[in-house]
This record gives structure tokens, C-alpha cells and sequence, in this order.
């Protein structure tokens, strides 16, 4: 805490002062461009691994990134991406999952929940990834096993969103993109998974241009399913 108080005095005295005419600004209001779904990992900084200013991403972080299909939970992610859609007018959303995820080997594991009975009934939600490895992927093992499992599991995500009646209503009219993103700890890199060749692929290997045609790509993919 003490660490905390002394950034929340630094903050104020420096960075605020400094950059008041910014931080005046948002009084008015927000109107960010993004809604960033996220993992809680407190290595995974949405603002940070984006370099976005504040105001610029709606943003919502849950244990393992997880989209609840509509109806199946009451908690706060369904109004958030609600709210996001349809009342800020978000024109993309994006799924980032990351690499060493807790909550992912938690659901390949799990007897390490069961002490956790909230986590394990949370982690419910994200059943139908569990059944993908289970089924498909079953002779992976460990750091292996868990790469794959963050990659299918944002795309089942991706899939999940387009059960969300505001986020179907704007996809029909061409008005919303999904992008599936993995961030990876030990690298600093973002991998965007792309319908032209069902794979992921390094967005900062990719120079503007082809990194536009493949969000391209992606909204043909969420459009299809
Ligand atoms: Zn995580």
C-alpha cells in the first residue's frame, strides 16, 4: 500500500499538473474507440502493451479474459459490453489473451480449484475451450498445452461476443470489427489471428497496411459465423 499512496502522490503533483489541459479534457466526457477485453493479470496493462492514452480504450478485465455468453451470466461483463456497443459506439473490440495465463492452466488443471469454488464456477464460462483441448488437442502437455489453450480460448471468446444482441446488431451493419489478440509476456509482442490463413500472426511484424487487411479479415470471420 504504502507503494501505491506514494504513486497516487506522484501522480497528482507531477503528472497531472504537468498535463492538465489533457486530463481537462476528459471532464467533458469519453468516447473511446475500443472496448479491450482482457485477463486481470497484473502483467497485462491494456494502456500500456497498446501505448493508449486515457479515454481512448473501454476496458474489461476478468480472470482469464472470459466473454459469457448472453444470457449466462448476470455479473458485470454482459452490461459492459452493452454499454460499450451500444451506448459509447465502440468501433472495435478486441479480445487479448496472453501467454502464462493462471486461469487457463487453472481450467486444464482442475484439481488446483478445488479450493477455489468462485474460480471454478466462474471458469464454467469457459468450458467449451476446455472441451476443444480436451478433444482436440488431448496429447499436449504443459507450456504446449496451454499456448494452444490461449489461442483457441480468445477465439471461442470472439464467437461468444456475437451472442450479445448489441454486438450481433452492429456486426450486420458493418459497424463493429472483432479482433483476437494474444499478448505475450516474454516478448513484449501481440499476435492477431487472421481468417486468411487461420492463423496468428505478429502485429508488429506487420507494417500498417497488412496489419489493416487483416482486422479486415477478421470481421469477415466474426461476420460468417
Ligand atoms: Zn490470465
Amino acid at each position: 500500500m504504502k507503494e501505491l499512496l506514494s504513486g497516487i502522490h506522484q501522480f497528482h503533483s507531477q503528472v497531472f499538473k504537468q498535463e492538465k489541459d489533457f486530463y481537462s479534457q476528459l471532464v467533458g466526457g469519453q468516447s473511446p474507440s475500443t472496448l479491450f477485453i482482457g485477463c486481470s493479470d497484473s502483467r497485462v496493462d491494456p494502456t500500456i502493451i497498446t501505448q493508449s492514452d486515457l479515454g481512448e480504450l473501454f476496458v474489461l478485465r476478468n480472470a482469464g479474459n472470459i466473454v459469457p455468453c448472453y444470457g449466462a451470466s448476470n455479473g458485470g461483463e454482459p452490461a459492459t459490453i452493452e454499454y460499450a456497443v451500444s451506448a459509447l459506439g465502440v468501433k472495435d473490440i478486441v479480445v487479448c489473451g496472453h501467454s502464462g495465463c493462471g486461469a487457463l492452466q487453472a481450467m486444464l488443471s482442475p484439481k488446483k480449484m478445488e479450493k477455489l469454488p468462485l474460480v471454478k464456477s466462474w471458469l464454467n464460462h469457459a468450458e467449451a475451450t476446455r472441451r476443444i483441448m480436451e478433444e482436440n488437442y488431448s496429447r499436449l502437455r504443459g507450456a504446449e498445452q496451454l499456448e494452444v489453450a490461449v489461442r483457441e480460448h480468445v477465439l471461442v471468446q470472439i464467437e461468444n461476443l456475437q451472442t450479445h444482441p448489441a454486438v450481433a446488431v452492429k456486426l450486420q451493419r458493418g459497424e463493429l470489427s472483432l479482433h483476437a489478440w494474444v499478448y505475450r509476456i516474454d516478448s513484449g509482442d501481440i499476435l492477431a489471428y487472421s481468417s486468411d490463413d487461420g492463423r496468428f500472426a505478429s502485429l508488429t511484424q506487420l507494417d500498417r497496411r497488412a496489419a489493416t487487411k487483416r482486422q479486415v479479415a477478421n470481421v469477415r470471420r466474426a461476420r460468417k459465423a
